[in-house]
């Protein structure tokens, strides 16, 4: 039997980007699992091909609220991911107040789902609790510098109390905690309108309109496709040892936006042209983590390069637009029931 043995594991936030497939792996690797998920950010399509799947069941709920008494009783779960939070700027900062609780009072009551049942737990945080970071590259041992008033600031302090919650549990001895500090991540599954660097740029190029440039693009930052971060969220789990502290998990080949757009415009054959606009308020200038601890107390690195994790990321992207327009083509049909056409610029 594969290492889950059917044993059950709950991911918060599974029907969103990271989420999905984490779902996938554990699945794979012979677990039940749970997804609970308000589907704000996250959606059913990601886990559409689970469907059938019997070890598989999704939850719509916002961690916000406490599971019902009896699903708290029912379930035994022998270990939660909490990857509940939307993760983009646009998204978080659309409604700052539930980014806030969702971290807060949501890593709170599951953290307590876990002390009930005696389950492992992960908490899915950020490089974002660096800030903009004066060390470089971000080691574990750095406290960051966040401003803690800013736009920004329902995800990172979000995320920051969540840590300090964690930490408190597993110093009191209630839950045994393991905390990511996960950098940038990116591949297939990605929304194309969550505003993340990667899934604008790739989206704007594929569709031939100009790639836009926050700032001069000279800021870096480190991509770690999402295959291999979901393997570092794994191994960290089943690490025999609480002691570890906070461990980050990214990428660090660092790089220019600037460069990343090339790269992009280059792997999709486009002609788009570049446009520069502000950056935006409390933008990190530099980004790259120092994966010291996670490769030698976890064997983990990175092991997807940029140019393969960007192809396989372009091509879902692409394969992703043809199947929208596919299904939305019996929509497009006119009034007497013939399908609509395209006017002679493509528009519909
Ligand atoms: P995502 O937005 O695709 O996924 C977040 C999921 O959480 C969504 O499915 C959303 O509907 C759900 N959710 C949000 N608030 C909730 C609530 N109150 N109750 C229940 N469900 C809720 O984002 P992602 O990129 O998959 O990120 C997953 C986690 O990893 C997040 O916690 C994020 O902070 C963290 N993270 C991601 C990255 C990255 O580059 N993708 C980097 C650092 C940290």
């Amino acid at each position: 039997m594969t290492k889950g043995n059917g044993r059950l594991a709950i991911v918060a936030g599974g029907a969103g980007f990271l989420g999905s497939h984490l779902t996938d792996l554990l699945l794979d690797r012979g677990y039940r699992v749970l997804c609970i998920d308000n589907l704000r950010t996250g959606r059913r399509d990601n886990l559409r091909h689970l469907e059938r799947e019997p070890r598989f069941d999704l939850m719509e709920w916002d961690v916000i609220v406490p599971l019902p008494g009896k699903d708290q009783k029912r379930l035994r779960p022998a270990e939660i991911y909490n990857l509940a939070c939307a993760a983009s700027p646009p998204h978080y900062q659309s409604d700052p107040e539930h980014t806030m609780l969702t971290s807060v009072v949501g890593t709170r009551n599951l953290l307590r789902l876990a002390e009930g049942a005696g389950a492992r737990f992960l908490q899915a945080s950020t490089s974002e609790v660096y800030g903009d970071p004066d060390v470089h590259p971000q080691v574990e041992t750095y406290w960051g510098n966040v401003n803690p008033t800013g736009p920004r600031a329902c995800y990172d302090e979000g995320k920051r109390s969540a840590e300090t919650l964690a930490f408190d549990f597993l110093r009191t001895g209630r839950v045994d905690v393991r905390v990511a500090r996960i950098f940038n991540t990116y591949g297939p599954r990605m929304r194309a309108d969550d505003g993340r660097v990667v899934s604008n740029i790739v989206c704007q190029a594929l569709s031939g309109k100009p790639v836009t440039v926050y700032g001069d693009g000279s800021q870096t930052r480190s991509f770690c496709y999402v295959g291999d971060l979901i393997e570092g969220l794994n191994r960290l789990m089943d690490y025999g040892a609480p002691d570890l502290g906070p461990v980050n998990l990214g990428n660090p080949a660092e790089l220019t936006v600037r460069d990343l757009v090339d790269r992009v415009v280059a792997l999709t054959g486009s002609e788009a042209t570049v446009v520069e606009a502000p950056l935006p308020v409390d933008d990190p200038r530099r980004r790259r983590p120092d994966i010291t601890k996670a490769r030698d107390r976890l064997g983990w690195e990175p092991r997807i390069g940029l140019d393969a994790g960007l192809r396989a990321t372009i091509d879902w992207f692409a394969a992703e637009a043809e199947r929208v327009v596919a299904e939305d083509f019996p929509r497009r049909r006119n009034g007497n029931g013939h399908a609509a056409m395209p006017a002679a610029d493509g528009s519909a």
